[in-house]
């Protein structure tokens, strides 16, 4: 069995405050929020990070991509958002199941 915290998320094992969800992808609140909104958008696949991405998730991807837009309307983030992937332990990722943060909303810290 998969010791990943992400894949016990999307498979229902360990709870998680979802938003949404279908066949390829789960969406949840982040358990320490860094915004007023602040989701991760997962795969149900597991993939560590960016860097297990290979041509045959291509579609998955276009997919993950595109839900973005509508996530954000619907949490009411019209006047924009901000997305990251962390990558590798040198770029601050944690759990090595690959992610998207969603934030935005109120005091979103500049980032440059
Ligand atoms: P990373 O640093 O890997 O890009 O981000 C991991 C994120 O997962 C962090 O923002 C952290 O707060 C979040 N996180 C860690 N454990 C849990 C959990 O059990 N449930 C939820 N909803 N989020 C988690
Ligand atoms: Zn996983």
């Amino acid at each position: 069995m998969s010791d990943c915290l992400f894949c016990k998320i999307a498979a229902g094992e360990i709870p998680a405050d979802r938003v949404y969800e279908d066949d390829q992808v789960v969406v949840f609140r982040d358990i320490n929020p860094k915004a007023e909104v602040h989701l991760l958008i997962i795969p149900r696949e597991h993939l560590a990070g960016l860097n297990e991405l290979e041509s045959g998730h291509d579609a998955l991807i276009a997919h993950i991509m595109r839900l973005i837009q509508p996530l954000a309307v619907e949490q009411g983030l019209e006047s924009g958002y901000r997305t990251i992937i962390n990558t590798g332990k040198d770029g601050g990722q944690e759990v090595f199941h690959l992610h998207i943060h969603l934030l935005g909303g109120r005091d979103l810290p500049g980032f440059s």
